[in-house]
C-alpha cells in the first residue's frame, strides 16, 4: 500500500474518532469518505462498526459506481450517497455524513436553515436546504436527492436523518460539520429571543470572496512547506 493510500485510511479512522468525541454523531451512525484524485476511487468507512474499533485496514475502496476495488469489510450503506456527490462535484475530495442534534431538527420540520453567522456564510453558503423528497437510508435514491439538493453548497440536510458535509479536504468537510451545527444551534437560540436578522445576498458574496482571496492566506503563506508537512504528519486528530 503506497503511503498516500495509507494516509487516506488513517484520516478516515481519525475523523471517525473526532466525530464521536465532539458529538457530531452517535454510536456507529454517520460515515466518512475520501476521494483519491489520482485514481478517482473513494475510501469509505466500514458499515455498522464502532468508531473506536475501526482500523485503517477496515476502510473499503470503491470506484464511483460503487464497485468493489479493495477491502474485506462491508462498506458503509451510504456508499451511493458518497459516490453521487463525487460524481456531481469534482471539487469535492471528502464527504462526511453525521447525525447531529441541532441541524437534524431542521430536517425534521423540513425547514431550510439560513446563514446567520460569518463562518457559515463563508464555508457553507447562503443556507442549507433539505434534500426532498424523503428517501430511506442506504438507497441510491437518497444519494440522488442529496447530491441534487447540495448544488454548489458544502452541506445539505437529510430529512429525519442527519446532515451531509463536503469539502476539498477532510479538514474542510469537518469544519463545515461544526459550523453547520453551530449555526443551527444559534438560530434556534435566536428564535427564542426574537426574530433572527438575515444577511443580504451581497453580504454573503463579499464574505465568500474575502475567504477565497484573503482570509488567512498571508499567514499560511508564511508557514514554510516543512512546517505544514510536519504538522500534517504529527497531528493525530483532523
Ligand atoms: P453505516 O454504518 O453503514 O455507515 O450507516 C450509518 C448511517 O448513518 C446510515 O445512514
Ligand atoms: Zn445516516
Amino acid at each position: 500500500m503506497k503511503d498516500v493510500k495509507r494516509a487516506f485510511r488513517e484520516k478516515i479512522v481519525q475523523t471517525g474518532l473526532h466525530m464521536i468525541e465532539t458529538g457530531l454523531t452517535v454510536g456507529t451512525w454517520g460515515n466518512i469518505s475520501i476521494r483519491d484524485p489520482e485514481t478517482d476511487y473513494m475510501y469509505i468507512s466500514p458499515s455498522g462498526m464502532e468508531y473506536i474499533s475501526i482500523e485503517p485496514e477496515h476502510v473499503v475502496v470503491l470506484d464511483l459506481d460503487t464497485n468493489h476495488v479493495d477491502g474485506e469489510y462491508e462498506p458503509s450503506v451510504e456508499k451511493h450517497m458518497h459516490a453521487a456527490v463525487y460524481r456531481k462535484r469534482r471539487d469535492v475530495n471528502a464527504v462526511v455524513h453525521t447525525h447531529p442534534i441541532y441541524s437534524s431538527a431542521f430536517g425534521v420540520v423540513e425547514m431550510e436553515l439560513p446563514a446567520i453567522s460569518e463562518d457559515f456564510a463563508q464555508v457553507v453558503g447562503d443556507c442549507v436546504t433539505v434534500a426532498l423528497p424523503y428517501e430511506l437510508p442506504g438507497t441510491p435514491e437518497l444519494g440522488r436527492v442529496a447530491a441534487a439538493a447540495l448544488e454548489r453548497r458544502n452541506a445539505v440536510l437529510l430529512p429525519r436523518h442527519g446532515a451531509l458535509s463536503v469539502g476539498p479536504t477532510m479538514e474542510w468537510a469537518l469544519k463545515v460539520c461544526r459550523v453547520l451545527e453551530k449555526n443551527a444551534q444559534i438560530f434556534l437560540l435566536a428564535r427564542t429571543l426574537g426574530t433572527p436578522v438575515l444577511f443580504q445576498p451581497e453580504e454573503i458574496e463579499t464574505m465568500q470572496s474575502f475567504l477565497k482571496e484573503h482570509y488567512g492566506k498571508r499567514n499560511s503563506n508564511l508557514l514554510t512547506g516543512s512546517q505544514l508537512g510536519e504538522r500534517d504528519v504529527n497531528r493525530t486528530r483532523p
